[in-house]
């Protein structure tokens, strides 16, 4: 008995310190059949928002976009274009050049960022577009853009908006860190243009308000006509993707396709995901902007992943698992651990190294299994993210390949966001788990490189080369 004992204590002492992060964290480790009843589930969220009865009462409100084509290639023109509403406020000028003979045409682009004060994404809306348009003039200033002609601009404003046509778009509500007074339920075109009014000297004219989605979708779509799909995993988390014009009952006509912003972040939020929710979960929700919203996006996106981990390894080290007990006053304290940390922490060759750096930084004192232990919790919260992500898209692929009748679908998904771009493992698992739980689409994933900010000019040039064809 006594060498059972002390067997059994040195097995504890040389445990993998992975396994019991595998423990506490058993809910946040989906499996392939869960991944695909919340597949089901999403499917069906679709179809309750794209029905005219069921759309008022839908979480996922699959807002039509007025966005009736992706590119052929043939597009050209000069814009102006705002991108507000993802990690960073841009203005840029982008140009479509259409290509001749074997060249092929290209997007250029010139940009700025202009950083936001936080007071002004929690002050009065005015004042944030009036930022944005002196923003704006400033941009026109340094690159010394004319200002005798008028300029048409392309506003990537991505946030949930009921569009009755290209060039509006009701602000239905504010999600991830702005909740600026006075634009809810308010046209956001108007709103900007009355900004540039204000701010004077510019001849400008708002042409089209688009998601960042349908901009990634459409900037993807510019090399590649098989990209039907946007995606973003960034501060948010949202996808589009090209509907059946029959399906979408909210917009008149049966003939052609329209691209459907589903605003996914919002699933969960009638409770569909309580099945899947954890106690970490409760709290981020409880302790953001907008509780009881955005359910998905806030187990999915950038803005709340550190703050997950944070409070895992907070509760871990209180019940004693994690730097004996310890805790400092730093892992107290709400917004500690970043995105940026996460994704530090699961780097190929430095992840542990860094992860004892940022664990120090804390005030914690680390022991190497403490290390391995939190790079662990880093990677089940990030993994459960890129899962749920792939649970939502392979729902969209299956719709579409329903929607064509196709035994086999082959698609392009155009994709943006900084987590997808910056954490070193994220895009290889969502690839991964998409192919296995859709093995009978050819889904190919193209990072759509600044494509939020991009697109907005391309939605105008294609609804240009759509009205000059209907003029013919
Ligand atoms: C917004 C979406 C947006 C997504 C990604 C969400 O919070 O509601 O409109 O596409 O973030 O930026
Ligand atoms: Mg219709």
């Amino acid at each position: 008995f006594v060498v059972h004992l002390v067997c059994s204590f040195f097995s504890k002492l040389q445990e993998d310190p992975t396994k019991k992060v595998d423990r506490f964290l058993y809910a946040m480790r989906l499996h392939d059949d869960q991944l695909s009843d919340i597949s089901a589930c999403f499917q069906a969220e679709m179809k309750k928002g794209l029905s005219a009865e069921s759309n008022a009462a839908a979480a996922v409100k699959m807002l039509p976009t007025h966005v009736r084509s992706t590119p052929d290639g043939s597009e050209n023109g000069q814009f102006l274009a705002l991108d507000l509403g993802g990690s960073r406020f841009k203005v840029l000028q982008v140009k479509v050049r259409e290509g001749t003979g074997i060249r092929k045409g290209g997007v250029e682009m010139e940009e700025n960022t202009y950083p936001i004060p936080e007071e002004l994404l929690t002050g009065r809306g005015t004042e944030l577009f009036d930022h944005v348009s002196e923003s704006l003039k400033d941009f026109l200033h340094e690159k010394n853009i004319s200002l005798e002609k008028k300029h048409p601009l392309a506003f990537t404003f991505s946030f949930p908006c009921e569009q009755s046509a290209l060039n509006q778009g009701l602000l239905l509500n504010w999600s991830k860190n702005c909740r600026a007074r006075g634009l809810q339920g308010k046209d956001v075109v108007q709103a900007l243009r009355g900004a540039i009014d204000r701010t004077g000297g510019m001849d400008v004219e708002v042409l089209a308000m688009v998601n960042d989605t349908v901009a990634t979708m459409m900037t993807c779509g510019f090399d590649d006509q098989h990209c039907e799909v946007g995606l973003i995993v960034g501060t948010g988390t949202n996808a589009c993707y090209m509907e059946e014009l029959r399906h979408v009952d909210l917009v008149e006509g049966d003939e052609g396709r329209m691209c459907v912003n589903t605003e996914w972040g919002a699933f969960g939020d009638d409770g569909a995901l309580n099945d899947y929710i954890t106690e970490f979960d409760r709290d981020v929700d409880a302790a953001s902007n907008n509780p009881g919203k955005q359910i998905l996006e806030k187990m999915v996106s950038g803005l709340y992943l550190g703050e997950l981990v944070r409070l895992v390894v907070l509760k871990m080290a209180k019940l004693g698992l994690l730097f004996d007990g310890h805790v400092s006053d730093a892992l107290r304290t709400k917004g500690k651990i970043t995105t940026a940390h996460v994704a530090a922490m699961e780097e190929y060759k430095d992840g542990l190294k860094n992860t004892r750096n940022i664990l120090v930084d804390l005030d914690l004192t680390p022991t190497s299994d403490d290390c391995v232990a939190v790079q662990h919790v880093s990677t089940i919260v990030s993994f459960r993210s890129s899962n749920l992500v792939a649970a939502g898209l392979a729902a969209i692929l299956t719709r579409i390949k329903q929607n064509r009748n196709l035994r086999t679908l082959r698609i392009t998904v155009g994709v943006d966001g900084t987590v997808y771009k910056t954490h070193p493992r994220y895009p290889n698992r969502l690839h991964e788990v998409v192919r296995r739980l859709l093995p009978e689409c050819d889904v190919r994933f193209v990072l759509s490189d600044s494509g939020s900010s991009k697109g907005a000019a391309l939605v105008t040039a294609v609804a240009q080369r759509l009205a000059s064809r209907r003029r013919k």
